[in-house]
């Protein structure tokens, strides 16, 4: 069975008015779904069991289709209704020791999504045992790496331009004050 565009995890209004119903339809129905049906052009062997094989493995054309859309399934994932705010728990922890707390993540994930010139995308993500905010361009993943993500948010102009316009840091603060969803991040994390 050919890779499949995953549905949402909430309705399209569901993050409103953090992330409005127009943007959310336009990038998952539109973008996203533009994603899979060119891997599939592309690579009509694929399947969403071998994606991440694909990712590992191909080039140029074939792995900028198949990271976008392992990618904006992530962040489909990276968000939830009423999410935002501090993480707890072991990660709490983690970000307190690797990152200097809370607000110097916060701080430093909005400004690595700032320092990314055009198209891409910013991510936590524990690396060698330690956490650390990484900018990837274009359609470039850490699943490429070493490092295991724990979230991420797209920094792509369609990722925000409907609900923020230009404001790309309105978008960034928005999604890790209303969006981000800490117990996705926190799962990645137990498993990392
Ligand atoms: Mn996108």
């Amino acid at each position: 069975m050919p890779v499949t565009l995953p549905p949402l995890p909430y309705p399209l209004d569901a993050l409103e008015p953090h992330y409005s119903k127009e943007n959310l339809e336009l990038h998952h129905g539109k973008h996203h779904n533009a994603y899979v049906v060119k891997l599939n052009e592309l690579r009509p062997d694929a399947t969403d069991d071998t994606l991440v094989q694909i990712i590992k493995t191909a080039s140029g054309a074939v792995f900028n289709q198949a990271a976008q859309v392992w990618n904006h399934t992530f962040f489909w994932n990276s968000m939830k209704p009423k999410g935002g705010g501090r993480p707890s728990g072991a990660l709490a922890a983690a970000i307190d020791r690797d990152l200097g707390g809370y607000d110097k993540f916060r701080a430093e994930f909005i400004s690595q999504g700032m320092a990314q010139f055009g198209s891409g995308w910013v991510w936590l993500v524990k690396d060698g045992g330690v956490l650390k905010v990484v900018k990837t361009p274009n359609a470039e993943t850490p699943i490429t790496g070493s490092a295991v993500p724990l979230l991420t948010a797209d920094v792509w102009e369609h990722a925000y331009y409907p609900t923020y316009k230009n404001l790309r840091q309105k978008f960034l603060e928005a999604f890790l004050d209303h969006l981000v969803n800490w117990d996705f991040a926190a799962a990645n994390f137990a498993r990392a």
